[in-house]
This record gives structure tokens, sequence and C-alpha cells, in this order.
């Protein structure tokens, strides 16, 4: 099956025990609680926070589109990071790229931190410091790429490679280039993480996390957290994440093909003195040649929206310095150039002319 059609289909072919009515759209099971037939009988429902049908449907599409085992489903993509940070314990090291999420840079430099799970930052997207940076308590390496906000790029067969035997799990953070564009997983990778919030809901209406595994014996693991530390999925927001996957690969082929021809254009712009796309997904950072450009640019825009956020239909800008990086301590956030002239753009699926008019207008 093509992605396009597993986008739509994947889950429905193995449909969900429940749906017995044939629904073509996946039914809510508004439900927290599931009755039992008799002494030691179970439905295979017993409690939502463990598992419930709608959820499931939802965790049975995205292990599809990824080519995992399973995938279990969270509140939060931030849900998911927390709850794969709980395979590790005291001592542990973990390699990760330097130019991550703010969020997953919060939760590893204050909560894994004190859990002592050692974070060890570095540009991933060089191998030979990847390389150097593997000790003998090295127990993972997490992987954002492209990077946010600045775009680099890691090749995941290559760290995988480097891994070789060694017991250490490879961890990708997906959430960018969404199943529809890349599978870790076929490139060595252990473990994806996805914020389904951005391109899977793909329409600023939900909040979601997915974690997908290789193997089993890792899907179970995850699952045992999931229903131990219970930040799962609601019934509802699974409704809207399958809804929204149905349309993913046309969506990411629209916002794709804007970003490809904003990025040039924006390479074309007097004030605009960098532009950082990875040729791949749509999301765009740029540099203005002033802080005062950058900041005309949010109070100027109309159409694009001035919001945090990324990968829904709707074209917004971002300012990382002061929205998602706020949280990065201000030498290491400059460091990795993340300064008070840089804006991401997270392209929608608007007219690609009415985007860029707006964008000239907002540079006047
Ligand atoms: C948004 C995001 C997260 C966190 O997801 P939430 O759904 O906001 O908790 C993690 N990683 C990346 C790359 C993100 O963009």
């Amino acid at each position: 099956m093509k992605p396009e059609t597993a986008c739509i289909h994947a889950a429905a072919l193995n449909r969900n025990k429940s749906n017995t009515t044939g629904a073509v759209a996946v039914p809510i099971f508004q439900t927290s609680t599931f009755a039992h037939l008799g002494f030691g009988q179970s439905t295979g429902y017993d409690y939502s926070r463990t598992q419930n049908p709608t959820v499931e449907h939802s965790e049975e599409l995205v292990a599809a589109l990824e080519g995992g085992r399973r995938a279990s489903a969270f509140a939060t993509g931030m849900a998911a990071v927390a709850t794969v940070m709980e395979l590790f314990k005291p001592g542990d090291e973990i390699i990760a790229t330097d130019d991550l999420y703010g969020g997953s840079i919060r939760l590893f430099n204050n909560i894994s931190a004190k859990n002592n799970i050692i974070i060890n930052y570095i540009d991933t997207s060089d191998l030979s410091a990847v390389e150097s940076a593997i000790t003998p308590a090295t127990k993972a390496i997490f992987i954002e790429t492209p990077t946010n906000p600045m775009m680099k790029v890691t090749d995941i067969s290559a760290v995988s490679r480097l891994i070789g035997e060694r017991d250490i799990l490879l961890i990708v953070d997906n959430t960018f280039l969404t199943p529809y564009l890349f599978n870790p997983l076929a490139h060595g990778a252990d473990i994806v993480v996805h914020s389904g919030t951005k391109y899977l809901s793909g329409h600023n209406d939900t909040l979601a996390g997915f974690v997908v595994a290789k193997t089993s014996e890792l899907a179970e693991k995850i699952h045992v957290l999931k229903k131990t530390t219970g930040a799962v999925l609601s019934p509802f927001d699974a409704f809207l994440i399958i809804r929204g996957i149905k349309t993913l690969a046309i969506r990411m082929e629209k916002s794709q093909s804007n970003a490809r021809k904003i990025a040039e254009w924006l390479k074309s712009q007097p004030k605009i003195t960098a532009v950082y796309y990875p040729e791949q997904g749509a999301m765009i950072s740029f540099k203005t040649d002033s802080v005062k450009t950058a900041q005309n640019i949010l109070n100027k825009v109309e159409l694009i929206l001035y919001a945090e956020s990324l990968g829904g239909v709707e074209t917004l800008i971002t300012y990382p310095a002061t929205q998602t990086h706020a949280d990065v301590p201000e030498a290491e956030r400059l460091a990795r150039g993340i300064d008070e002239k840089l804006l991401r753009l997270s392209v929608g699926i608007e007219a690609v002319e009415d985007i860029i008019n707006d964008l000239e207008n907002s540079l006047k």
C-alpha cells in the first residue's frame, strides 16, 4: 500500500474489533471503563487509561505509517518524550541533538537532570562528533532532524551504523518530516516520537503525542509506562488525529511545494540575510537584516498568523527567541544562532501567492 493510501486505510484494514456496524469513520468510544461479561472475562478492553478502541485505532494507524510494531498515544508530544525518558535510570548517558525543540530541552535540563540522567548535547549532523561522544554509559541517542529552528539534518542511517552492535537506543523525533516524508525505523531507529499536535492533526485544533517502537519488547515497555504514568490521549482527540491523518499526504505535498517556492522567494529578498530550508518538509527559518525588520514582519502579517506551533493548514510565523526557545539559556540560544533576527515559518496549504504577498507587504 502506498503512503497516501495508508494514511486513509492502514488501520481500517485490520478494523477495530469493536466496530461491528461498518461505520466508515471510527466511532468515538467516550467511556472510561468497560463492563465484563462474567468472572474472568474481558472484551479486551478494561479501562481507558490502558486501552480504548478509538485510541487504539489511532495507534494502529501511526504504527502502520511508521512501520513500527506498535504505537502508544499520549495527550501531548511532551508526554510522549517524557515517557520515553522513563526508560532510563540514574547514571545513564544520552547524547542529544543540540538544536532540539525547546520543550524537550526544558524536560531534559530540569526533570531528566534531576533524575541524574546525563544529557550530552552535540551537533548530531556531525558524525565524528557523535562517534566521539559515545561512552560506555551511553544508553541512547536522541535526534531531531531537521532541527528546530536551525534546520540541521542528521543522517539517521549513518548514526545507526555508528551505533552498530552497541546497546544504544536510537530515538528520533519525527514531528517535522512526518511518516509521509520519512520513516526513521526503516533507517535503523529503535523509537520514533511525534508531536501529533503538528502535521498528524494538521488543523491546529488538537494536542497529541505518539511513541512508535520497532520491537514488541520496547513497545510493551512503553505501553506499561504509559498506563502507569497516565498521560494518555482522549478518545475524542484520537478521533481528530485519525481524521487529520486521512489528508496528511495531500497536506504535506501542498505545504512542501509552497515552502519550496517561499524559500526561493525569501532568498531573493534584500532584507533577508539567510534562509534555512532543508529542501524537504514545510518548515523554513530565516534571518532578517535587523531586529526591527523581524519585529515589523510580526506586526504586519495579516494572513499569516503570529503564533507558536506548526504543521497545520494555516501558515504560522514564530519568533523562536521569545516563544519556542524562550527557556533556552540566552548564551546557549545565541550560540545556536537563535537571535532576535531569526523567524520561523510553518508553511500552510493556502495559495502560495497569498502567503508571498503577505510576506512582501510585511517587509515594506
Ligand atoms: C511541538 C513539538 C514537541 C512537543 O509536542 P506537544 O504536542 O506540543 O507537547 C516535540 N517535538 C517537536 C519537534 C515539536 O515540534
